[in-house]
């Protein structure tokens, strides 16, 4: 399922938003680049768990599925390193959960997005 994108005013309010959340940082930084860069960073990995969740649910739903898939990649069903590999989503919106993933090599993630840009 493709990703949910913004009309033309919701992609209108959320710029709105960032300009004040750029103001808001800056506010709070008081002139200090290494604060704005704290504060930045702070926020950013926020807004990124949020979306993707927290590191170690992710490492440990990728022991999970690396069990289930008996150590092969989803995608092409070669032998899987756990370390170099990626939980691939199904439908991203529905996020990092057992359902919803499947773990693959690097690149074979790659050749699966390169796909989905092109339907
Ligand atoms: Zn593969």
């Amino acid at each position: 399922m493709p990703n949910r994108n913004l009309n033309s005013d919701e992609l209108k309010c959320a710029n709105e938003l960032l300009t004040d959340i750029r103001a808001r940082l800056t506010s709070l930084a008081a002139g200090d680049p290494a604060l704005l860069f704290a504060y930045r960073r702070k926020v950013v990995k926020e807004l990124g768990y949020d979306e993707r969740g927290k590191p170690v649910a992710r490492a440990k739903l990728k022991v999970l599925k690396w069990g289930i898939q008996n150590g092969k990649c989803a995608h092409c069903g070669e032998e899987l390193s756990l370390k170099y590999s990626e939980l691939d989503r199904k439908n991203a919106v529905d996020g990092y959960i057992a359902e919803n993933t499947e773990l693959v090599h690097a690149k074979c993630h790659q050749e699966r997005q390169a796909a989905k840009r092109y339907t």
